[in-house]
C-alpha cells in the first residue's frame, strides 16, 4: 500500500497515512488523526469497558472454572491489551424464488425405490450480517468477536461522542473499502438463504435458483477487543473478551493430567466406532450389494475420525481451545 506524506492536524509531525487508514495516532504529540469520509461510510464506536474492569472479568472467570479455580494462585497476567476492530455490518434483505429436485427413498416391503419430487417456491428474509473490514483475521478472537456481533449488534454511540483522548486503544485500520465490504455481505447473505431453503425443503439439487439481495444501512462499527495474555507454568495462553459486555470469546487454556487420560480415552472410543461403523458397510455391501445407505455410513465414520484425531491432538498438546458464542 503507498503511503502519502499527510501532517498531522494538531502539531504538523508527519504520520503514516495509507489511503485506507481510519485513525492515526501522532507519535509525537499523540492527537487523534480521523480521516473519515462522512458521505462514504457512517462510522461508530462500541464504547469499551476499562482496563481494570476487563481484568476484573478475566479474574472472575479463572476463579469460576473448575480447573483454572485451582491453580489461579498459579496464574500470572503478562500482557493486556485493547484494540478497536472495524466491523461492517449491514442489515440485507433477500429475496429468492427456486425450485429443485428432493431426492427421497421410498420403502415398501423389501424393496426400496428412489423418489424424485419437484418443488418450487419464494422466500424472503430479512438479515443481520457482519464482516471483518479486513483482509486477513489474524487477531485472535476476532471471529467469534465478528460473529457475535452479527448476532445481537451492541449499543454504539457516534464517532465524536467519544473522547478519544482518554481511550488508549489502538484502532485498527480498515483494509477494505464499503462497496467491497457490501458486496461480500450480499455473497453471504445469499449462501446463508440457499441454505435455508434447501434445508427447510430437503433439496437435494437446485434447477433453478435466483435471489435478489439488497443491503440497507451499511456502518462501520468499531468494536472493542481485549486479549489477555497469561502465564502458567511454563505455558504462555491467550484469552479474547468482547470489550463491551466482557464476555469470553476464545480461550486457550493448559491440558490438565486428567484431561489428557479422557481425551485418549474418547479418541479411542471414536476410533473403535469408526471401524466397527466400516467394517459393517464392507460386510452390507459385498453381502448384500447394497449400496443404498453408503452415504451414511461414509459420514458417519468420517465424523469418527474427526473426532478422534481432534481429541488425540488436544490429548498430547500443551493447549486447549474454548470459544463461546
Ligand atoms: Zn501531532
Amino acid at each position: 500500500m503507498q503511503e502519502t506524506l499527510v501532517k498531522c492536524k494538531n502539531c504538523g509531525a508527519p504520520i503514516e497515512y495509507t489511503p485506507d487508514s481510519i485513525l492515526v495516532l501522532c507519535s509525537f504529540c499523540g492527537y487523534a488523526n480521523w480521516f473519515v469520509d462522512e458521505s462514504k461510510v457512517q462510522i461508530f464506536v462500541v464504547p469499551s469497558k476499562s482496563r481494570d474492569k476487563v481484568l476484573e472479568a478475566f479474574w472472575n472467570r479463572m476463579k469460576k472454572d473448575s480447573d483454572m479455580g485451582k491453580i489461579v494462585q498459579e496464574l500470572e497476567v503478562i500482557d493486556t491489551y485493547g484494540i478497536y476492530v472495524p466491523i461492517f455490518l449491514s442489515k440485507v434483505e433477500v429475496f429468492s424464488e427456486w425450485s429443485g429436485v428432493e431426492v427421497r427413498t421410498v420403502y415398501s416391503g423389501k424393496r426400496t425405490r428412489v423418489e424424485r419430487i419437484q418443488k418450487e417456491g419464494k422466500f424472503s428474509d430479512k438479515l443481520l450480517l457482519a464482516i471483518p473490514a479486513r483482509r486477513t483475521v489474524e487477531e485472535f478472537g476476532l471471529d467469534e468477536l465478528v460473529s457475535k456481533v452479527s448476532s445481537l449488534s451492541p449499543n454504539y454511540v457516534k464517532l465524536e461522542e467519544l473522547n478519544w483522548d482518554d481511550v488508549k486503544l489502538q484502532v485498527l485500520n480498515t483494509e477494505i473499502s464499503q462497496s467491497e465490504a457490501v458486496d461480500s455481505i450480499k455473497d453471504k447473505a445469499e449462501d446463508i438463504t440457499r441454505e435455508k431453503i434447501r434445508t427447510s425443503n430437503n433439496i437435494s439439487e437446485f434447477n433453478f435458483y435466483s435471489c435478489n439481495t439488497n443491503a440497507t444501512e451499511t456502518i462501520l462499527l468499531l468494536v472493542p477487543l481485549w486479549i489477555i495474555t497469561y502465564r502458567y507454568k511454563n505455558g504462555v495462553y491467550n484469552s479474547a473478551i468482547s470489550g463491551y459486555d466482557l464476555v469470553f470469546l476464545k480461550t486457550t487454556e493448559p491440558v490438565f493430567f486428567y484431561q489428557r487420560i479422557l481425551n485418549l480415552i474418547g479418541s479411542l472410543i471414536a476410533v473403535l466406532v469408526g471401524v466397527g461403523v466400516v467394517s459393517l458397510w464392507l460386510r452390507n455391501f459385498i453381502s448384500l450389494g447394497n449400496s443404498n445407505s453408503s452415504l451414511f455410513f461414509i459420514v458417519v465414520a468420517v465424523i469418527c475420525f474427526i473426532v478422534a484425531y481432534s481429541l488425540s491432538t488436544t490429548a498430547i498438546g500443551d493447549v486447549r481451545v474454548e470459544r463461546w458464542g
